[in-house]
């Protein structure tokens, strides 16, 4: 689970490199390259993410993370996603994208692979 680049043309922090929310003006990088900027969340977690070897099991957890999240939505708004407002479909996108993000930050702060 990678996003890059990390930045825009004029170097402004875009995405974390690890989850993909706001980054903030640290990164992982090597000097040439992406920076491979990290959002505040996960510097706090750095040291756990540069043990990481491979992302997929992680992501496969985070995945998990934003369909719980969603489940709620779901169930308030219909089954039918046909019949959902935009507004509703953002909300729910928004639920997703950020449930994945914390189920990836809570299994990389417990310390072990999810294998
Ligand atoms: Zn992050």
């Amino acid at each position: 689970m990678t996003f890059t680049p990390t930045a825009a043309k004029d170097g402004t922090p875009t995405v974390c490199h690890v989850c993909g929310m706001h980054a903030v003006g640290i990164g992982i990088g090597k000097p040439t390259g992406d920076p491979r900027y990290l959002c505040s969340e996960c510097l706090t977690l750095l040291e756990r993410i540069r043990e990481v070897r491979r992302f997929d099991p992680y992501e496969m957890k985070a995945r998990e993370g934003g369909m719980d999240a969603a489940a709620p939505l779901v169930e308030e708004f219909g089954a039918d996603l046909s019949e959902w407002s935009e507004d509703q479909v953002l909300r729910f996108v928004g639920t997703i994208w950020r449930g994945c993000a914390d189920r990836l930050h809570k299994t990389l702060s417990e310390g072990e692979a999810p294998f």
